[in-house]
């Protein structure tokens, strides 16, 4: 038996492990690469595997960098099952059909440019037609149910509070004549503690082997209650003087723990009634989402349903869909806070916001994510004086404020911890492979592990780790 992982190898994106036994093959997850033109190029590089010989897909949760190439694999002639939690099912389609069209538009705007410059067309990754294919074959499972998806291999999902439907995956490979029985286990991306809406991440028990991410694996986040306490006092403080806040928040899972942190705030009843407008179709579906799936949600959410709160529909909450609405909000006088995408400032609606207010003093923009280098967010949060913005130049006058604790990732020590779920009675470890973490994270956190007796693999895009050496 052996485990092949074609991406998330020392690098936090492309997710896509494949697990061979004697009798099948089965993919864990399927993802886009991410961030520089490079890693653009690696997705039209598909990995080797015979589309019809594998078995299933297990996916572990719908953010791109773990589905985003599932099209590419129906469009290489797989027809099996993809087995994901019935809430990332449904994720799966919003965010697949987003990036089918959002990549369908760089196509046609990329080729416009090409073809002045006498250049052949260029395709687009996949198109919005290419999507449905991939929905066809999405076959929900419940969480904590173990079901056989392939010959001699049961997967059971179990809750990862990263976002909304996000499972950690348990194979359990069946013995095979002299060779034992094998559990597996693939965390997937975890969340932090106190997550707002979702469950604590929930070890599975028992592995012979953990593949674990590793993408805090060398520190810790800023605790959340301050965080809170300082987004609390920059939306108190704005709201009596009637300024605007912006906040570039991704439209899944971000946009929906603001809304929730803004409902401690706004229940406090000390501020009067302001308006919190989320602009983004695709956070507007998210939120229905959401919503259908509040079964799912923790204590803390369950509470205040009892006590007659919706924890994501708020006084004042608009969810903006149409961009004629959106563009009313260029001449917004007063207070006002608006969440939109994209997360980092590299696209979506926060643009034209951006364009319109930032260089007014008395706007205020709250930067509460990962701004990767180059991107406009990260040259806000470095203190640019002007930024380029849709062809203009914009002064930056607005005042920015940096918030560092609201990651969706668990921080080190809640990896370790994670990971000290599956020592054995008898102080032995299983097997950890790390991935999904930048090459110093993760050896921070497979230094972390070797120094509490386990033994850990850190393998390189491509590389295989065998499970039985008899095989
Ligand atoms: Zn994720």
């Amino acid at each position: 038996m052996r485990i092949q992982f074609f991406g998330a190898a020392g690098e936090v994106t492309g997710s896509c492990s494949l697990v061979e036994t004697g009798q099948a093959r089965v993919l864990i997850d399927m993802g886009m690469h991410q961030g520089d033109r490079d890693a653009w190029r690696r997705n039209f590089e598909m990995p080797p595997i015979d589309p019809a010989r594998l078995d299933a897909v297990l996916v572990t949760h719908a953010h791109i960098d773990h589905v985003g190439r599932l099209p590419l694999l129906t469009r290489a002639g797989y027809r099996g099952p993809i087995y994901a939690t019935s809430a990332t099912c449904e994720l799966t389609g919003i965010m697949l059909r987003d990036a089918g069209s959002i990549q369908e538009s760089d196509a046609d705007r990329a080729n416009a440019r090409r073809a002045r410059m006498g250049l052949p067309p260029v395709a687009p990754l996949f198109t919005r037609d290419e999507v449905e294919p991939v929905l066809a074959l999405l076959r929900p499972v419940d969480y904590d149910h173990a079901r056989e998806v392939a010959r001699g291999i049961s997967a059971r999902w179990t809750e990862a509070g990263h976002i909304i439907g996000s499972a950690s995956i348990q194979l359990h490979v069946g013995a095979m004549g002299p060779r034992p029985d094998r559990r597996i286990v693939f965390s997937g991306d975890l969340g932090p503690r106190h997550m707002p809406l979702l469950r604590e991440p929930e070890p599975p028990h028992g592995a012979d082997l953990v593949v674990l991410e590793s993408t805090y694996g060398d520190r810790d986040h800023r605790p959340l209650e301050s965080t809170l306490d300082e987004f609390g006092q920059i939306i108190h403080d704005t709201v009596w003087a009637r300024q605007r806040v912006l906040i570039p928040a991704f439209a899944v899972g971000r946009s929906q723990q603001l809304v929730y942190h803004l409902g401690t705030i706004v229940r406090r009843g000390t501020l009067p009634r302001f308006p919190i407008i989320v602009d983004s179709p695709m956070a507007a579906e998210a939120f229905a989402l959401y919503k259908r799936h509040a079964a799912l949600f923790d204590g803390d959410a369950e509470a205040l349903f009892d006590q007659g709160h919706q924890p994501l529909a708020i006084p004042g909450l608009e969810l903006v869909r149409g961009s004629e609405r959106s563009r009313e909000f260029n001449r917004i006088e007063g207070a006002a806070v608006i969440i939109a995408a994209s997360g980092m400032c590299t696209g979506g609606r926060i643009l034209h916001h951006l364009r319109h207010h930032l260089w007014k003093r008395d706007t205020h923009v709250v930067i509460v994510g990962f701004q990767a280098a180059g991107s406009l967010g990260r040259q806000l949060v470095d203190g640019a004086q002007a930024v380029r913005i849709m062809g203009d130049t914009v002064a930056v006058r607005a005042k920015i404020h940096t918030l560092g604790g609201f990651s969706a990732h668990a921080g080190r020590t809640e990896l370790l911890d994670w990971a000290n779920t599956f020592r054995r009675p008898d102080g032995s470890w299983p097997r950890f492979v790390l991935n999904h973490g930048e090459p110093a994270p993760r050896a921070a956190l497979a230094a972390a592990l070797r120094d509490r007796g386990a033994s850990v693999q850190e393998p390189e895009r491509g590389d295989a780790v065998v499970i039985d050496e008899r095989e």
